[in-house]
């Protein structure tokens, strides 16, 4: 119920406008790295120095008008930039929307494609962030169109579509994320309960940790976690064939334990002023995450 409640929330446009004006607020600093560059370089420097990378996200997505998404573009450019000229360790995430894939796809593909070609003289990833069911089919056209010519690019797949087992066998030869999925799907598309998702994420990741190139298995679910530190010992899989991603701001004290115990680890860093519906998604996820929201509020 109160997933439902962030989730429409989080789509509510005029909301979004609001959030954009007026700053962080609601807690969202805990959760989102800052609203410009500068101040996201700091918190990756301070990632770098606990032994993690991050994966940076420009904050935006679903974008109706051209010039929105060419200014996304220019940010994540200017990202880019700041990222080769600090030196620190990170790499990019992006959303199709937020380069206008619902306003034309040859106008999207031509934003993403100068973005990949920007990264790949650094040898920079670039992730291709899955959305909700609607935008699935077009992302992996624009990914398959981008890894003809560029092999910085991967994607993610999500557990809870009936639809993953084929995509990560058909995307085995690329670096992957694996996610449970964050949007709300209907029955048509998606299993529905806890346990069916659980399920299949694990054997997702199993068959991409044993086929695949590399993976990221991206959640802050411990039982996951330790399932495949168990999983890569028994099948001999070295370090460097995956990592572990949380969100910024989540489990904190995990996500240094997991980097000090000598797994691969890296955050998702978003960062920008569109922070609203990436925040109210969290609060669905996890209406626990209020916690964070009144922790902050009240300062302590
Ligand atoms: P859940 O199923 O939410 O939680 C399982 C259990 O873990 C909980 O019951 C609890 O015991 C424990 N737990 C979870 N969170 C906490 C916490 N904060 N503190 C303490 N215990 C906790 N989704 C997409 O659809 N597309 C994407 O591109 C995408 N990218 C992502 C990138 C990253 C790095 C991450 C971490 C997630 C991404 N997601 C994405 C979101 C993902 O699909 C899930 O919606 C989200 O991660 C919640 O699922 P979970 O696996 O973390 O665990």
């Amino acid at each position: 119920m109160l997933k439902d409640v962030f989730m429409a929330l989080s789509k509510n446009q005029l909301l979004t406008s609001a959030a954009k004006k007026y700053g962080l607020k609601l807690g969202a600093q805990t959760v989102v790295a800052g609203t410009n560059v500068e101040d996201t370089i700091k918190s990756i420097r301070e990632l770098n120095a606990l032994g993690i990378s991050a994966t940076v996200d420009n904050l935006g997505e679903f974008v109706f008008e051209r010039s929105e998404a060419l200014k996304a573009k220019e940010s994540i450019l200017e990202v880019i930039e700041a990222i080769q000229a600090n030196g620190v360790d990170a790499h990019i995430s992006l959303k199709p929307t937020q380069l206008g894939l619902d306003i034309d796809y040859d106008f999207c593909y031509e934003n993403l494609y100068e973005i990949v070609a920007a990264a790949s003289k650094y040898d920079m990833h670039i992730n291709l962030d899955m959305e909700d069911y609607g935008h699935l089919q077009p992302s992996f056209d624009l990914i398959d169109t981008l890894s003809k010519e560029f092999s910085n690019v991967g994607t993610v797949i999500q557990a809870y579509f009936y639809r993953a087992q084929d995509d990560i066998e058909k995307y085995k030869d690329m670096r992957l994320r694996i996610v449970k999925g964050a949007y709300k799907e209907s029955v048509e598309h998606a299993y529905q309960t806890k346990q069916e998702i659980d399920a299949n994420y694990i054997k997702l990741i199993e068959y991409h940790l044993l086929n695949g190139k590399f993976t990221s298995i991206a959640t802050h679910d411990h039982n996951v976690i330790n399932h495949v530190k168990k999983f890569v010992e028994d099948n001999q899989i070295s370090n460097d064939k995956f990592e572990f991603q949380m969100l910024y701001g989540f489990r904190k004290d995990m996500q240094v334990d997991l980097a000090k115990e000598g797994y691969n680890f890296c955050t998702y860093v978003p960062f920008g002023d569109d922070w609203y519906g990436y925040f109210m998604r969290r609060l669905a996820e996890r209406p626990q995450n209020l916690n964070l929201v009144v922790k902050q509020v009240f300062n302590k």
